[in-house]
């Protein structure tokens, strides 16, 4: 089976599990564990921010941010594909009482001008405007890089307006490998930030969220209360060091198999349109007279490839290192037959 449903099927290879076996550890939440502690430390300085804690999910960044900077009836501004409003099961809601504002964006991207416009009036009718929220690389919008320069206005039109700042980093590596950009230069200007290590970078669990040494006190407030804490964890975290050393500049790899793939399908009569690839994901759509996404889905899965059905007919494919590219000629003559 070649799996190009997401990055997110990605295994650990035989280095990072020796790199695990290896580990130092302690108890996290004492603060014990060398291993997490100096993963923490990494990604701060990455980042370019004073501290930074180690959870067992980007979704609990999303949502442990959140719920430090905002208070209930406040209102969160994100684009509206964001995966804090599609995929956390309304956890913003749920766990921190805030208002949700998605914004019409392009594949993901928004303007300081959406910025301003969506952010309401000072007066007690109205919810407060608290968050803007950013996702790098953007995932529905096809793995989108938003742009250093439209970045730093959007957090500029932000703190202009009083709001905080918060990037969904969960692919930010593929967007530096790509622009050839450091991650601090994203991220530093954010009152938050987080990297994901189970997608593209291939380790089995694990997400680092950065802030100030005030926002990380409060954040740890929350990874207690919501049993995020944990004992032995540098096992993990010897994974996610591993992969920042490793995996990192072989997203490259991922990219370019991505963009094989996209060209292809262009050529394809049965397909509509493909949104341009810049990173590890390719969204097309089948046109008219070509099998439902899903139908795709199924027959592609009988000839041992799996992808994803994201609509109707949109598709997605994601690129990683479990997949390389003997996996993407054989997804590609799979995608002739049934799309040719
Ligand atoms: C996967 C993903 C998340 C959530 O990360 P998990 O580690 O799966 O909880 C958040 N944001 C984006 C953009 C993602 O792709």
């Amino acid at each position: 089976m070649y799996d190009f449903y997401s990055d997110t099927k990605s295994k650990p290879t035989r280095a990072m599990l020796e790199a695990m076996i290896a580990a130092e550890v302690g108890d996290e939440q004492k603060g014990e564990d060398p291993t997490t502690n100096a993963l923490c430390e990494r990604v701060a300085d990455e980042l370019g921010q004073e501290a930074a804690v180690f959870l067992p999910s980007g979704t609990m960044c999303n949502e442990i941010a959140i719920r430090v900077h905002c208070r209930p009836g406040d209102e969160v501004i994100s684009d509206q594909t964001s995966h804090i409003i599609n995929f956390e099961g309304g956890g913003p809601a749920a766990l921190s009482g805030v208002v949700l504002k998605g914004l019409p964006g392009e594949r993901g991207i928004f303007s300081p001008d959406d910025v301003k416009a969506a952010v309401r009036p000072p007066n007690r009718y109205a919810p407060r405007s608290r968050l803007v929220s950013v996702e790098q690389t953007a995932n529905l919008g096809g793995g989108k890089v938003w742009p250093q320069h439209d970045m730093a206005t959007v957090v500029t039109a932000a703190h202009d307006a009083g709001l905080l700042t918060h990037m969904d980093g969960a692919r930010l590596f593929n967007a530096c490998v790509k622009a050839g950009v450091s991650a601090r230069a994203y991220t530093s200007q954010f009152d938050s930030c987080w990297v994901d290590f189970t997608k593209g970078l291939g380790a089995p669990v694990g997400a680092v969220l950065a802030g100030s040494r005030g926002f990380i006190g409060e954040a740890w407030r929350f990874k207690q209360q919501w049993g995020g804490a944990m004992r032995q964890s540098g096992v993990i975290a010897a994974a996610c060091l591993y992969a920042l050393d490793h995996h990192v500049d072989r997203l490259a790899d991922d990219h370019g198999l991505a963009a094989t793939i996209g060209t292809h399908l262009q050529g394809l009569p049965k397909v509509e349109s493909v949104l341009p690839v810049e990173t590890n994901i390719v969204i097309f759509d089948i046109a008219a007279g070509g099998p439902t996404g899903q139908g795709l889905v199924d027959t592609l899965e009988k000839d041992g490839i799996v992808i994803g059905a994201f609509a109707e007919r949109r598709v997605r494919i994601v690129t990683h290192i479990g997949v390389g590219e003997d996996a993407g000629r054989d997804l590609c003559a799979g995608l002739s037959r049934h799309l040719g």
